[in-house]
Protein backbone atom coordinates (compact mmCIF):
# COMPACT_ATOMS: atom_id res chain seq x y z
CA UNK A 1 0.00 0.00 0.00
CA UNK A 2 1.56 3.45 -1.02
CA UNK A 3 2.54 5.38 2.52
CA UNK A 4 0.95 8.73 1.95
CA UNK A 5 3.60 9.90 4.48
CA UNK A 6 6.16 9.82 1.94
CA UNK A 7 4.25 12.12 -0.23
CA UNK A 8 3.96 14.27 2.61
CA UNK A 9 7.62 14.47 3.53
CA UNK A 10 8.63 14.57 -0.52
CA UNK A 11 6.30 17.95 -0.42
CA UNK A 12 7.58 19.30 3.17
CA UNK A 13 11.40 18.35 2.30
CA UNK A 14 11.26 19.56 -1.56
CA UNK A 15 11.45 23.39 -0.62
CA UNK A 16 13.99 22.71 1.64
CA UNK A 17 16.20 20.51 -0.44
CA UNK A 18 15.68 23.35 -3.63
CA UNK A 19 16.66 26.07 -1.54
CA UNK A 20 19.64 24.16 -0.30
CA UNK A 21 20.68 22.76 -3.33
CA UNK A 22 20.21 26.26 -5.22
CA UNK A 23 21.70 28.16 -2.10
CA UNK A 24 25.05 25.29 -2.27
CA UNK A 25 25.44 25.67 -6.23
CA UNK A 26 25.94 29.71 -5.71
CA UNK A 27 28.17 29.00 -2.69
CA UNK A 28 30.52 26.68 -4.83
CA UNK A 29 31.04 29.12 -7.83
CA UNK A 30 31.66 31.88 -4.85
CA UNK A 31 34.21 29.38 -3.45
CA UNK A 32 35.86 29.15 -6.74
CA UNK A 33 36.03 33.21 -7.04
CA UNK A 34 37.49 32.96 -3.60
CA UNK A 35 40.19 30.73 -3.93
CA UNK A 36 41.71 32.98 -7.34
CA UNK A 37 41.14 36.59 -4.86
CA UNK A 38 42.45 34.96 -1.64
CA UNK A 39 45.73 36.03 -0.25
CA UNK A 40 47.47 34.16 2.57
CA UNK A 41 49.19 37.64 4.46
CA UNK A 42 51.32 37.08 7.00
CA UNK A 43 49.89 37.79 11.10
CA UNK A 44 46.34 37.37 9.77
CA UNK A 45 43.51 38.37 11.86
CA UNK A 46 41.78 35.11 13.35
CA UNK A 47 38.13 33.84 13.73
CA UNK A 48 38.86 31.03 16.40
CA UNK A 49 36.02 28.52 16.02
CA UNK A 50 36.67 26.19 19.34
CA UNK A 51 35.04 22.67 18.96
CA UNK A 52 35.32 20.65 15.57
CA UNK A 53 32.01 18.35 15.02
CA UNK A 54 29.03 18.84 13.26
CA UNK A 55 28.48 22.54 14.05
CA UNK A 56 31.89 23.60 14.12
CA UNK A 57 33.27 22.20 10.82
CA UNK A 58 30.43 23.57 8.90
CA UNK A 59 31.12 27.04 10.16
CA UNK A 60 34.89 26.22 9.58
CA UNK A 61 34.00 24.89 5.95
CA UNK A 62 32.58 27.91 5.01
CA UNK A 63 34.61 30.52 6.49
CA UNK A 64 37.31 29.24 4.57
CA UNK A 65 34.96 29.67 1.61
CA UNK A 66 34.36 33.25 2.68
CA UNK A 67 37.12 35.09 4.73
CA UNK A 68 38.24 38.29 2.96
CA UNK A 69 42.64 38.38 2.62
CA UNK A 70 43.79 39.47 6.02
CA UNK A 71 41.45 37.28 7.93
CA UNK A 72 41.89 32.96 8.37
CA UNK A 73 39.60 30.96 10.44
CA UNK A 74 41.31 28.91 13.62
CA UNK A 75 39.86 25.41 14.32
CA UNK A 76 40.91 24.40 18.08
CA UNK A 77 39.48 21.18 18.83
CA UNK A 78 40.74 18.41 21.15
CA UNK A 79 39.90 15.44 19.70
CA UNK A 80 42.42 13.31 17.03
CA UNK A 81 39.60 12.93 14.85
CA UNK A 82 35.55 13.96 14.57
CA UNK A 83 33.74 11.61 16.66
CA UNK A 84 30.70 10.14 13.95
CA UNK A 85 28.53 9.85 17.34
CA UNK A 86 25.86 9.20 15.68
CA UNK A 87 27.19 5.24 15.25
CA UNK A 88 28.63 4.78 18.75
CA UNK A 89 25.62 3.11 19.67
CA UNK A 90 25.62 0.67 17.10
CA UNK A 91 29.50 0.38 16.96
CA UNK A 92 29.76 -0.42 20.77
CA UNK A 93 27.19 -3.51 20.56
CA UNK A 94 28.99 -5.17 17.47
CA UNK A 95 33.00 -5.80 16.69
CA UNK A 96 35.48 -4.72 13.73
CA UNK A 97 33.71 -1.37 12.77
CA UNK A 98 34.76 0.72 15.69
CA UNK A 99 37.86 2.63 13.68
CA UNK A 100 34.86 4.17 11.28
CA UNK A 101 33.51 6.04 14.17
CA UNK A 102 36.43 8.26 13.73
CA UNK A 103 36.65 10.45 10.82
CA UNK A 104 39.96 12.23 10.16
CA UNK A 105 40.07 16.20 10.34
CA UNK A 106 42.72 16.42 7.18
CA UNK A 107 40.60 17.12 4.35
CA UNK A 108 37.81 19.07 5.96
CA UNK A 109 38.55 22.01 3.90
CA UNK A 110 40.35 20.58 1.01
CA UNK A 111 40.82 23.08 -1.81
CA UNK A 112 40.48 26.01 -0.06
CA UNK A 113 43.31 28.52 -0.28
CA UNK A 114 46.66 28.81 1.49
CA UNK A 115 46.60 30.56 4.40
CA UNK A 116 42.46 30.48 5.23
CA UNK A 117 42.94 27.83 7.70
CA UNK A 118 44.64 26.47 10.59
CA UNK A 119 43.95 23.60 12.47
CA UNK A 120 44.96 23.82 16.66
CA UNK A 121 44.70 20.58 18.06
CA UNK A 122 44.02 21.15 22.26
CA UNK A 123 41.86 21.44 24.69
CA UNK A 124 40.53 25.25 25.51
CA UNK A 125 40.27 25.64 28.86
CA UNK A 126 39.48 29.10 29.23
CA UNK A 127 38.28 31.92 27.24
CA UNK A 128 39.82 35.54 27.90
CA UNK A 129 39.24 39.23 26.42
CA UNK A 130 41.02 38.44 22.51
CA UNK A 131 42.22 34.81 23.03
CA UNK A 132 41.73 31.48 24.23
CA UNK A 133 44.00 29.74 26.60
CA UNK A 134 44.57 26.24 26.42
CA UNK A 135 45.97 23.75 28.60
CA UNK A 136 48.76 23.64 27.49
CA UNK A 137 49.24 27.38 28.65
CA UNK A 138 49.22 28.42 24.86
CA UNK A 139 47.49 31.32 23.41
CA UNK A 140 45.42 31.71 20.20
CA UNK A 141 44.40 35.25 19.76
CA UNK A 142 40.81 35.77 18.49
CA UNK A 143 39.00 38.95 16.65
CA UNK A 144 35.96 36.85 16.33
CA UNK A 145 34.88 33.71 18.29
CA UNK A 146 33.02 30.88 17.95
CA UNK A 147 31.63 28.60 20.43
CA UNK A 148 30.76 24.94 19.63
CA UNK A 149 31.58 22.96 22.22
CA UNK A 150 28.33 20.48 21.67
CA UNK A 151 27.70 18.70 25.03
CA UNK A 152 28.25 15.52 27.57
CA UNK A 153 26.97 12.87 27.81
CA UNK A 154 27.94 9.27 29.41
CA UNK A 155 29.07 6.52 27.29
CA UNK A 156 28.20 5.08 24.84
CA UNK A 157 26.54 8.19 23.23
CA UNK A 158 30.15 10.19 24.14
CA UNK A 159 33.50 9.01 24.82
CA UNK A 160 35.74 10.03 27.67
CA UNK A 161 38.97 9.77 25.46
CA UNK A 162 40.56 12.56 22.75
CA UNK A 163 42.45 9.75 20.57
CA UNK A 164 41.31 7.61 17.92
CA UNK A 165 43.03 4.26 19.56
CA UNK A 166 41.70 5.08 23.09
CA UNK A 167 38.33 5.53 21.37
CA UNK A 168 38.06 2.22 19.94
CA UNK A 169 39.65 0.41 23.16
CA UNK A 170 36.74 2.35 24.93
CA UNK A 171 33.98 0.46 22.05
CA UNK A 172 36.21 -2.70 21.58
CA UNK A 173 35.83 -3.29 25.60
CA UNK A 174 32.42 -2.74 25.97
CA UNK A 175 31.55 -4.97 22.90
CA UNK A 176 33.33 -7.08 25.57
CA UNK A 177 30.97 -6.61 28.08
CA UNK A 178 27.94 -6.91 26.06
CA UNK A 179 29.06 -9.91 24.54
CA UNK A 180 29.62 -11.50 28.09
CA UNK A 181 26.54 -10.50 29.59
CA UNK A 182 23.20 -12.44 29.55
CA UNK A 183 21.28 -9.59 30.84
CA UNK A 184 20.97 -5.99 29.74
CA UNK A 185 19.25 -3.14 31.28
CA UNK A 186 19.14 0.65 29.01
CA UNK A 187 18.33 3.04 31.66
CA UNK A 188 16.59 5.89 29.68
CA UNK A 189 14.61 5.44 26.52
CA UNK A 190 16.13 8.52 24.73
CA UNK A 191 17.34 7.64 21.05
CA UNK A 192 20.67 6.06 22.88
CA UNK A 193 18.41 3.85 25.03
CA UNK A 194 16.05 2.55 21.87
CA UNK A 195 19.38 2.85 19.83
CA UNK A 196 21.07 -0.02 22.02
CA UNK A 197 18.75 -1.79 23.50
CA UNK A 198 17.22 -2.77 19.78
CA UNK A 199 21.00 -3.54 18.39
CA UNK A 200 21.48 -5.56 21.21
CA UNK A 201 18.42 -7.28 21.26
CA UNK A 202 18.51 -8.11 17.23
CA UNK A 203 22.15 -8.80 16.92
CA UNK A 204 21.92 -11.19 20.39
CA UNK A 205 18.38 -12.60 20.66
CA UNK A 206 19.24 -14.58 23.00
CA UNK A 207 20.02 -12.20 25.81
CA UNK A 208 17.22 -10.68 28.26
CA UNK A 209 17.37 -6.76 27.40
CA UNK A 210 15.30 -4.16 29.16
CA UNK A 211 14.22 -0.68 28.39
CA UNK A 212 13.61 1.29 31.68
CA UNK A 213 12.47 4.74 31.08
CA UNK A 214 11.50 7.34 33.50
CA UNK A 215 8.23 8.73 31.66
CA UNK A 216 5.32 7.26 30.01
CA UNK A 217 6.43 7.77 26.21
CA UNK A 218 9.59 7.17 25.26
CA UNK A 219 11.71 9.57 22.69
CA UNK A 220 9.78 12.62 24.36
CA UNK A 221 11.99 15.15 22.43
CA UNK A 222 10.09 13.97 19.56
CA UNK A 223 6.25 13.10 19.29
CA UNK A 224 3.90 10.02 19.90
CA UNK A 225 4.03 8.59 16.47
CA UNK A 226 7.41 7.96 17.23
CA UNK A 227 6.94 6.27 20.69
CA UNK A 228 4.32 3.91 19.28
CA UNK A 229 6.83 2.85 16.30
CA UNK A 230 9.58 2.12 18.57
CA UNK A 231 7.57 0.29 21.37
CA UNK A 232 6.24 -1.98 18.79
CA UNK A 233 9.47 -3.02 17.19
CA UNK A 234 10.79 -3.04 20.39
CA UNK A 235 8.46 -5.64 21.66
CA UNK A 236 8.26 -7.47 18.32
CA UNK A 237 12.06 -8.25 18.68
CA UNK A 238 11.46 -9.35 22.50
CA UNK A 239 13.02 -6.48 24.16
CA UNK A 240 11.24 -5.34 27.51
CA UNK A 241 10.07 -2.11 27.88
CA UNK A 242 9.47 -0.50 31.61
CA UNK A 243 7.81 2.88 31.25
CA UNK A 244 6.97 5.57 34.15
CA UNK A 245 10.21 3.83 35.76
CA UNK A 246 12.74 5.53 37.48
CA UNK A 247 14.74 2.63 39.49
CA UNK A 248 18.05 3.38 41.94
CA UNK A 249 20.92 1.29 40.83
CA UNK A 250 22.64 -0.39 43.24
CA UNK A 251 26.03 -0.24 42.20
CA UNK A 252 26.83 3.33 40.82
CA UNK A 253 29.93 4.57 39.34
CA UNK A 254 30.57 6.90 36.21
CA UNK A 255 29.48 4.13 33.79
CA UNK A 256 27.49 1.28 35.71
CA UNK A 257 28.85 -1.67 33.94
CA UNK A 258 29.37 -4.81 35.56
CA UNK A 259 29.48 -7.65 32.93
CA UNK A 260 31.52 -10.26 35.28
CA UNK A 261 29.02 -9.21 38.45
CA UNK A 262 25.81 -7.87 38.92
CA UNK A 263 24.20 -4.35 38.94
CA UNK A 264 20.54 -4.68 40.65
CA UNK A 265 17.80 -1.94 39.96
CA UNK A 266 15.35 -1.39 42.60
CA UNK A 267 11.61 -0.49 40.83
CA UNK A 268 8.84 1.15 42.59
CA UNK A 269 6.79 -1.15 43.67
CA UNK A 270 9.85 -2.83 45.60
CA UNK A 271 11.04 -5.29 43.19
CA UNK A 272 14.74 -5.99 42.96
CA UNK A 273 16.12 -7.36 39.45
CA UNK A 274 19.89 -7.95 38.91
CA UNK A 275 21.52 -7.46 35.46
CA UNK A 276 24.91 -8.58 33.94
CA UNK A 277 25.44 -5.04 32.69
CA UNK A 278 23.30 -1.75 33.73
CA UNK A 279 23.68 0.74 31.14
CA UNK A 280 22.80 4.33 31.74
CA UNK A 281 21.83 6.24 28.64
CA UNK A 282 20.53 9.82 30.17
CA UNK A 283 22.04 12.96 31.44
CA UNK A 284 22.96 15.67 29.01
CA UNK A 285 25.43 18.64 29.89
CA UNK A 286 26.13 21.35 27.87
CA UNK A 287 29.91 22.41 27.38
CA UNK A 288 30.13 25.64 28.67
CA UNK A 289 32.81 25.54 30.85
CA UNK A 290 35.39 27.59 29.01
CA UNK A 291 32.61 30.35 28.96
CA UNK A 292 31.96 30.43 32.41
CA UNK A 293 34.41 32.35 34.02
CA UNK A 294 35.00 35.07 31.48
CA UNK A 295 30.81 35.71 30.77
CA UNK A 296 28.96 34.84 33.77
CA UNK A 297 25.74 36.02 33.26
CA UNK A 298 25.70 34.09 29.74
CA UNK A 299 25.05 30.51 30.91
CA UNK A 300 21.61 30.13 31.23
CA UNK A 301 20.09 29.29 34.67
CA UNK A 302 17.13 27.01 32.91
CA UNK A 303 19.09 25.00 30.26
CA UNK A 304 22.45 25.27 31.97
CA UNK A 305 23.16 26.54 27.97
CA UNK A 306 25.14 29.33 26.15
CA UNK A 307 22.80 31.99 25.81
CA UNK A 308 22.12 33.81 22.45
CA UNK A 309 20.08 36.29 20.69
CA UNK A 310 18.56 35.40 17.11
CA UNK A 311 21.61 36.21 15.55
CA UNK A 312 23.19 33.97 17.73
CA UNK A 313 25.55 36.53 19.18
CA UNK A 314 25.96 35.18 22.57
CA UNK A 315 24.48 37.87 25.11
CA UNK A 316 24.97 38.10 28.90
CA UNK A 317 25.11 41.19 31.29
CA UNK A 318 25.45 42.90 27.94
CA UNK A 319 25.67 42.00 23.96
CA UNK A 320 28.85 40.17 22.86
CA UNK A 321 29.18 41.08 19.36
CA UNK A 322 32.49 39.32 18.78
CA UNK A 323 31.13 35.75 20.05
CA UNK A 324 28.74 33.76 18.76
CA UNK A 325 27.42 29.95 20.27
CA UNK A 326 25.83 27.14 17.79
CA UNK A 327 25.01 23.58 17.98
CA UNK A 328 24.24 22.01 21.09
CA UNK A 329 26.01 24.16 23.57
CA UNK A 330 23.93 27.06 22.30
CA UNK A 331 19.99 28.10 23.66
CA UNK A 332 19.44 28.85 20.01
CA UNK A 333 15.59 27.33 20.39
CA UNK A 334 16.31 24.86 17.91
CA UNK A 335 16.83 21.47 18.43
CA UNK A 336 20.00 19.37 19.52
CA UNK A 337 20.53 17.53 16.25
CA UNK A 338 23.66 17.76 13.59
CA UNK A 339 21.56 19.30 11.01
CA UNK A 340 20.24 22.09 13.03
CA UNK A 341 24.29 23.07 13.85
CA UNK A 342 24.91 22.92 10.30
CA UNK A 343 21.57 25.77 9.67
CA UNK A 344 23.25 27.50 12.42
CA UNK A 345 27.11 27.67 11.36
CA UNK A 346 25.05 29.32 8.30
CA UNK A 347 24.07 32.03 10.07
CA UNK A 348 27.10 32.90 12.18
CA UNK A 349 29.46 32.86 9.32
CA UNK A 350 27.44 35.50 7.74
CA UNK A 351 27.06 37.61 10.44
CA UNK A 352 30.67 37.15 10.97
CA UNK A 353 31.32 38.25 7.39
CA UNK A 354 29.14 41.28 7.75
CA UNK A 355 30.71 42.67 11.24
CA UNK A 356 34.10 42.72 9.40
CA UNK A 357 32.58 44.43 6.74
CA UNK A 358 31.51 47.25 9.27
CA UNK A 359 27.90 45.79 8.33
CA UNK A 360 25.36 45.16 11.03
CA UNK A 361 24.38 41.72 10.97
CA UNK A 362 21.19 41.14 9.32
CA UNK A 363 21.44 36.81 9.20
CA UNK A 364 18.65 35.75 11.44
CA UNK A 365 18.29 31.86 12.88
CA UNK A 366 14.79 30.64 12.75
CA UNK A 367 15.04 26.41 13.27
CA UNK A 368 12.71 24.92 10.14
CA UNK A 369 10.90 21.18 10.49
CA UNK A 370 13.95 19.68 8.96
CA UNK A 371 16.37 20.32 11.29
CA UNK A 372 14.49 18.03 14.23
CA UNK A 373 13.90 15.07 11.78
CA UNK A 374 15.22 11.83 12.62
CA UNK A 375 17.14 8.46 11.54
CA UNK A 376 16.31 6.28 14.22
CA UNK A 377 18.18 2.70 13.92
CA UNK A 378 15.93 0.14 15.26
CA UNK A 379 18.08 -3.20 15.02
CA UNK A 380 20.35 -4.71 12.48
CA UNK A 381 17.68 -4.63 9.51
CA UNK A 382 15.35 -1.98 10.28
CA UNK A 383 14.85 1.79 10.81
CA UNK A 384 12.70 4.79 10.62
CA UNK A 385 13.11 8.38 9.54
CA UNK A 386 10.73 10.98 11.92
CA UNK A 387 10.08 14.33 11.34
CA UNK A 388 7.35 16.79 13.22
CA UNK A 389 5.70 19.48 10.93
CA UNK A 390 4.72 23.05 12.90
CA UNK A 391 1.50 22.23 12.01
CA UNK A 392 2.16 19.22 14.57
CA UNK A 393 1.43 16.41 12.08
CA UNK A 394 3.86 13.42 12.37
CA UNK A 395 5.64 12.10 9.43
CA UNK A 396 7.29 8.80 9.77
CA UNK A 397 8.94 6.27 6.96
CA UNK A 398 9.80 2.42 8.67
CA UNK A 399 12.57 1.28 6.33
CA UNK A 400 13.64 -2.72 6.21
CA UNK A 401 17.16 -3.24 5.22
CA UNK A 402 20.04 -1.67 6.40
CA UNK A 403 24.10 -2.31 7.26
CA UNK A 404 26.30 -3.22 10.51
CA UNK A 405 27.85 0.07 9.04
CA UNK A 406 24.97 2.53 8.45
CA UNK A 407 26.01 5.62 7.36
CA UNK A 408 29.06 5.93 8.08
CA UNK A 409 30.81 6.00 4.19
CA UNK A 410 29.02 8.77 2.97
CA UNK A 411 30.18 10.79 6.34
CA UNK A 412 33.39 10.04 5.38
CA UNK A 413 32.74 11.18 2.02
CA UNK A 414 31.89 14.31 3.14
CA UNK A 415 34.53 15.09 4.93
CA UNK A 416 36.67 14.33 1.73
CA UNK A 417 37.89 11.21 2.99
CA UNK A 418 37.34 7.64 1.85
CA UNK A 419 36.93 4.88 4.58
CA UNK A 420 38.51 1.74 3.26
CA UNK A 421 41.84 4.39 1.35
CA UNK A 422 42.31 6.77 4.35
CA UNK A 423 41.89 4.16 7.66
CA UNK A 424 45.28 5.23 8.63
CA UNK A 425 45.25 9.09 8.65
C1 LIG B 1 23.81 8.37 19.54
C2 LIG B 1 23.42 9.66 18.90
C3 LIG B 1 22.70 9.66 17.70
C4 LIG B 1 22.35 10.87 17.09
N1 LIG B 1 21.66 10.84 15.90
C5 LIG B 1 21.40 12.00 15.25
C6 LIG B 1 20.77 12.00 13.96
O1 LIG B 1 20.38 10.96 13.43
N2 LIG B 1 20.60 13.19 13.33
C7 LIG B 1 21.01 14.37 13.88
O2 LIG B 1 20.86 15.43 13.25
N3 LIG B 1 21.58 14.41 15.12
C8 LIG B 1 21.78 13.26 15.81
N4 LIG B 1 22.36 13.28 17.06
C9 LIG B 1 22.64 14.58 17.70
C10 LIG B 1 23.96 15.13 17.21
O3 LIG B 1 24.98 14.17 17.35
C11 LIG B 1 24.32 16.39 17.98
O4 LIG B 1 23.27 17.30 17.87
C12 LIG B 1 25.59 16.97 17.40
O5 LIG B 1 26.68 16.11 17.65
C13 LIG B 1 25.88 18.35 18.00
O6 LIG B 1 26.98 18.86 17.33
P1 LIG B 1 27.87 20.00 17.97
O7 LIG B 1 28.92 20.31 16.95
O8 LIG B 1 27.03 21.11 18.46
O9 LIG B 1 28.53 19.37 19.28
P2 LIG B 1 29.30 18.02 19.56
O10 LIG B 1 29.02 17.00 18.51
O11 LIG B 1 29.02 17.67 20.97
O12 LIG B 1 30.83 18.41 19.42
C14 LIG B 1 31.47 19.34 20.23
C15 LIG B 1 32.94 19.35 19.86
O13 LIG B 1 33.61 20.31 20.67
C16 LIG B 1 34.80 19.75 21.17
N5 LIG B 1 35.12 20.42 22.43
C17 LIG B 1 34.32 20.51 23.52
N6 LIG B 1 34.94 21.21 24.49
C18 LIG B 1 36.15 21.56 24.00
C19 LIG B 1 37.24 22.29 24.53
N7 LIG B 1 37.20 22.80 25.77
N8 LIG B 1 38.35 22.47 23.77
C20 LIG B 1 38.40 21.96 22.50
N9 LIG B 1 37.39 21.25 21.95
C21 LIG B 1 36.27 21.07 22.69
C22 LIG B 1 34.49 18.27 21.34
O14 LIG B 1 35.66 17.48 21.35
C23 LIG B 1 33.62 18.00 20.11
O15 LIG B 1 34.38 17.64 18.99
C24 LIG B 1 22.71 12.09 17.70
C25 LIG B 1 23.43 12.09 18.92
C26 LIG B 1 23.78 10.89 19.52
C27 LIG B 1 24.56 10.91 20.82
Amino acid sequence: MFNTDILRLLLAALPLITRFALTRVLQKIHAVHHSYVYRSVPNPKNVVVVGGSFAGICLVRRLAETLPTGWRVVLVERNSHIHYVFNFPRFSVIKGHEQKAFIPYDRVVRGRPEGVFKRVRGRVERVEEGAVVLETGERVEWEYLAVATGCSQPFPARLGTTEKEEGCEELRAFQDRVTAAGSVALVGGGAVGVEMAADIKSYFPEKRVVLVHSREQLLPRFGKRLHEHALKVLTELGAEVRLGERPTVEKKDDNVVDAAGQSTLRFKNGTEEGFHLVVPCTGQRANVDIIESFIPDAISKTTGEIKVDDKLQVTGDKPYPNIFALGDVAESGGPKMGRAGAFQAEIVCQNIISRIHDQEPGAIYRPNEAEGAIKLTLGQDEHCMYMQMSNGQELLLPHKGGNDELDVRRFWREFGVDVDKDSEL
